[in-house]
């Protein structure tokens, strides 16, 4: 299996060449707003879950193509990456490849360990996310591994911002009910100076997420957009929700397409697009086909009509 997905057009880095070097859903937190559902693996533990080596042929093999229009060569995608040990020096080792800007999308959540903060020193920008401030919030939304405290991340996330030399954007993920509270993004804001980001970005859940989970609407992200000051720009970069029937349907309707097509075409992450196909599905508007060695999904041309 490739560990590279895209590149894909991407709402924060252009268009981004991503890195998978995590099984899926081996992550340090649960976050309730998690588009891959749940997390199988919840750890802290470090190690080099795939092959470093394996991962850099397939740099290799992709770059002796040529670079195309690639913005971002982008470690993100299916786990949280800080927990692959071998990632400062896949980082590094990029950096001897290419000239494009290597970016890494984190949770934030290991950067109070000092091998972690030297392994991403050499990334071009990284990407940490800041659900919470406080500790009953952090475990609500973020659900992490029990070892973890957001006072010890916070910190992490000043150390590694006040030493580290190229960009930093922070994301908030809001999700109504649980961290847009005032105390809350008092508390946040508060972080944050401390933090001292490049950018912060705001986002709220527009995916169906793996619980009953809401999004806060607009005027309330523009309010809490308000509530941040500093010496960094605040942007809000929530998308209007998704439609999943109607936004892949058509796709589908013109040509069959492959999995990675389509995750491609909708600038999401290929589980994330594979959970939705799942589920099209289930209701029986798509199938699958195989040619060779790829599968193709496509509208089925006599869907079931509903009773
Ligand atoms: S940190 Fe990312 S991958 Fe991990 S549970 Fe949260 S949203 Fe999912």
């Amino acid at each position: 299996m490739s560990h590279l997905f895209g590149p894909v057009p991407s709402r924060r880095l252009g268009r981004s060449l991503g890195l998978d070097i995590t099984p899926y859903k081996t992550c340090t937190f649960d976050c309730i707003y998690c588009q891959l559902g749940r997390t199988t693996n919840k750890t802290v533990q470090r190690q080099e879950y795939i092959a470093s080596d394996l991962v850099l042929s397939e740099i290799e093999d992709f770059l002796s193509e040529g670079e195309g229009d690639v913005d971002y060569i982008t470690f993100a995608g299916s786990g949280e990456p800080t927990l692959h040990s071998g990632i400062g020096e896949m980082i590094d080792t990029i950096k001897t490849m290419t000239d494009i800007p290597v970016a890494v999308i984190t949770n934030g959540s290991l950067l109070f360990r000092e091998d972690v903060r030297g392994d991403l020193s050499n990334a071009d920008v990284v990407l940490p996310s800041l659900d919470a401030a406080t500790a009953p919030v952090f475990r609500a939304v973020n659900q992490p591994h029990e070892s973890l405290s957001v006072d010890q991340i916070i910190e992490g996330l000043r150390m590694f911002r006040e030493a580290f030399e190229g960009e930093f954007w922070l994301e908030i993920m809001f999700v109504r009910g649980v961290n847009d509270g005032t105390y809350e993004i008092t508390a946040l804001s508060d972080a944050i100076s401390a933090i001292n980001p490049d950018r912060v970005q705001l986002n709220t859940v527009v995916r169906p997420p793996r619980e009953d989970v809401g999004s806060v609407d607009e005027d309330e992200m523009v309010r809490i957009q308000g509530a941040f000051v500093g010496n960094f720009d605040v942007e809000i970069i929530a998308e209007t929700r998704i439609e999943v029937r109607a936004d892949i349907l058509p796709l589908l309707e013109r040509r069959p397409l492959t999995l990675d097509q389509i995750a491609g075409s909708l600038e999401m992450h290929r589980n994330e697009a594979a959970k939705y196909l799942r589920e099209l599905a289930e209701q029986g508007v798509v199938v699958e086909t195989v040619h060779g060695d790829k599968r193709y999904f496509g509208a089925n041309p006599h869907p079931p009509t509903k009773s």
